[in-house]
């Protein structure tokens, strides 16, 4: 039974960036503006996420490892147009199969903050203690009872740095899309790298500096129904591209949100990095893009992956399509 679920864990949580996303949007569904990051050595040993949400109340704590509890769903009609990010009641159960799991929490009409342990889904202790309005999560020890997982995920990059980066690029992403304080450090650094409360353009110069800042330009596209575009579920694409006169060196992955939620989506990726190369000759070009889509929730299949980092939605061609002409005009227009 135990193995059973242990397996079923770490096919929710396969790396310390992919725990991560799942507590950073807990973080964002509990309603905070403030998401601080702490890891220690690549998030294996720690990570740690504190938040100013709502925090958790102390008679929901019992079940919160509990397998699909969720206080996010209340009937299966819901799945169609879930609106919060998490809704599987996945994460903390998983991770506490995986890690070591604690939590700290205080929710606005309590004066008192708890601190509750948890192991392969129970609730191991409460403790009171002081403590301000929100919720901090710590993991400890990610896949000490997955030795094998461990010593693949280490082998994979053996610098603390190279993992660091992961997480430090997950918790940027996340904080071009939202418009709260974000910040991570690993334990050993004095000061955290803090991207300040503010729209997305000004966050991407704090993470990009001002070269990148300069020549971005504002993508706003608004596709009203009946507009050619939207019988295939486009609503909106908003974002910032860099312009044709930024031939950067360096490559940055490019950042796609579609409804909300972080994704990867190659076709997507392929089409746009086709169009900079068809506009911007010298082959070493590389363009610094964040795009937030929407699409008809009805479209989309974000239950394809309990990790969720695939997303699959109707009309794929189509839509590729269509975004990548809207950026070929953005581009072209800026550059005349
Ligand atoms: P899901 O997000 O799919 O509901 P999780 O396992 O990620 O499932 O979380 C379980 C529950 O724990 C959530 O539904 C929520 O009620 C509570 N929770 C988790 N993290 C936080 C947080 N940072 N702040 C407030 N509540 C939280
Ligand atoms: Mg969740």
């Amino acid at each position: 039974q135990d193995v059973v679920h242990k397996i079923a864990a770490g096919e929710v949580i396969v790396s310390p960036t992919n725990a991560l996303k799942e507590l950073i949007e807990n973080s964002l569904d509990a309603g905070s503006s403030s998401i601080q990051v702490v890891c220690k050595d690549g998030g294996f040993k720690l990570l740690q996420i504190t938040d100013n949400g709502n925090g958790i109340d102390d008679d929901d704590l019992p079940l919160l490892c509990q397998r699909f509890a969720t206080s996010k769903i209340s009937a299966f009609e819901d799945l169609e147009t879930v609106s919060t990010l998490g809704f599987r009641g996945e994460a903390l159960c998983s991770i506490s199969h995986v890690a070591h799991l604690s939590v700290k929490t205080k929710v606005s009409t309590s004066s008192t903050a708890t601190v509750a342990t948890f192991g392969d889904s129970k609730l191991l202790s409460t403790k009171k203690c002081a403590g301000v309005q929100g919720t901090q999560v710590s993991v400890e020890d990610m896949f000490y009872n997955i030795p094998l997982r461990l010593k693949a995920l280490r082998s994979k990059s053996n610098s603390d740095g190279a993992e660091y980066q992961k997480i430090l690029d997950v918790v940027t992403k996340y904080a071009i899309m939202y418009p709260g304080t974000f910040s991570c450090k690993r334990v050993q650094d004095s000061q955290p790298f803090v991207i300040p409360a503010g729209p997305p353009k000004e966050k991407m110069k704090r993470i990009f500096g001002a070269g990148v800042f300069k020549n971005l330009l504002d993508l706003n596209i608004e596709l009203a129904d009946g507009e050619p575009g939207s019988e295939f579920g486009l609503k909106a694409v908003s974002g910032c591209i860099t312009s044709l006169n930024y031939p950067s060196k360096k490559s940055t992955p490019y950042i796609f949100f579609i409804n909300k939620r972080l994704v990867s989506c190659d076709p997507l990726s392929r089409a746009i990095r086709k169009v900079y190369q068809d506009h911007m000759p010298k082959s070493s070009s590389h363009a610094v893009v964040f795009l937030s889509i929407e699409l008809k929730s009805e479209n989309i299949d974000v239950n394809v992956h309990p990790t969720k980092r695939e997303v699959r939605f109707l009309y794929e061609d189509e839509i590729v399509d269509i975004i990548s002409q809207k950026i070929t005009k953005e581009l072209t227009k800026s550059s005349d």
